[in-house]
């Protein structure tokens, strides 16, 4: 992608350097926060959230912790534009095709751990979004991760996930995630992971709708793009995840969707660039 140039975000809460290593003192007792470092450093199950959202200003950085890394510059800056370019495409399309304002939420980079208002995260916790305080989080070694662990490399693929926690965003601003979340706790496991799937699914068809409108504004998709971030959808479908880490896949536990369903709801938003069309509750997916 060509993002040269382009306008930063200011809604960007940069807290590298402030968590999840030895050298952070809190301020505020034992919190889940502290709770989660623990088992962080004990090596626990990092995918966990533990208890009620601790608060950022009780981590108190030592003098001694370093900032972030200059290595990562690029990277940060990358994701901070994609973020701009999020509010650029979604004030237009909101007013546009709903009637109503756009509000924006904060991205969260962090380093190691961290608290959401959905408790505490780590890096292995992967990218989200907690509906709670309206932000997205995300690591910014998930990049190395991508290309990595899920052989999906390159800066579209990183896009197509900042997109997809936007995607949730936006849920959460229309209330469908509320609706969601209300419904899970009425059926059973199973209908409930397929809610989540459903819910999953419209975030990756928005992120598409995004794509469309970051190339028709903006121009920058260059050649391969949507291609890498198709193969980002493919890569962590939960089914190739799951088949990964057992060797097998067991349908009724997807909470994100098959990699044929991501890739075939990105494409649709890609190609449709509207909110009509991502109606990923009606009918088969
Ligand atoms: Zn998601």
């Amino acid at each position: 992608m060509r993002f040269d140039g382009r306008r930063m975000s200011t809604n960007v809460e940069d807290r590298r350097g402030m968590g999840g290593g030895g050298k952070v003192l809190f301020g505020g007792g034992i919190g889940a926060g502290v709770i989660g470092l623990i088992i962080y450093l004990l090596g626990g199950d990092p995918s966990a959230f533990l208890g009620e959202g601790g608060n950022p200003d009780n981590i108190v950085r030592n003098e001694q912790t370093a900032g972030p890394d200059p290595a990562q510059e690029p990277l940060a800056r990358f994701v901070n534009q994609v973020l701009a370019s999020t509010e650029d495409v979604w004030s237009q399309q909101f007013p546009k095709e709903l009637g109503q304002e756009y509000r924006a939420p904060a991205l969260v980079i962090f380093e190691r751990g961290t608290q959401s208002g959905c408790g505490s995260a780590t890096s292995a916790t992967g990218p989200f979004y907690c509906p709670l305080d309206g932000k997205a989080y995300i690591d910014l070694s998930f990049y190395n991760e991508l290309s990595n662990r899920f052989g999906a490399p390159g800066d579209a693929a990183m896009a197509y996930v900042i997109a997809h926690e936007i995607g949730h965003h936006i849920q959460n601003l229309l209330g469908i995630s509320d609706k969601v979340q209300s419904m899970r706790q009425r059926v059973s496991e199973r209908e409930a992971n397929a809610l989540s799937v459903r819910l999953e699914l419209q975030a990756d068809y928005l992120a598409g709708v995004w794509a469309h409108h970051e190339q028709r504004m903006f121009g920058s998709m260059e050649a391969g793009d949507i291609e890498e971030a198709l193969n980002a959808a493919n890569a962590i479908g939960d089914d190739r995840l799951q088949k990964e880490a057992q060797g097998y896949v067991v349908p009724d536990a997807f909470t994100h969707g098959s990699s044929q369903q991501r890739m075939y709801w990105f494409k649709r938003g890609f190609e449709r660039g509207t909110f009509e069309g991502g109606d990923t509750f009606a009918g088969d997916i």
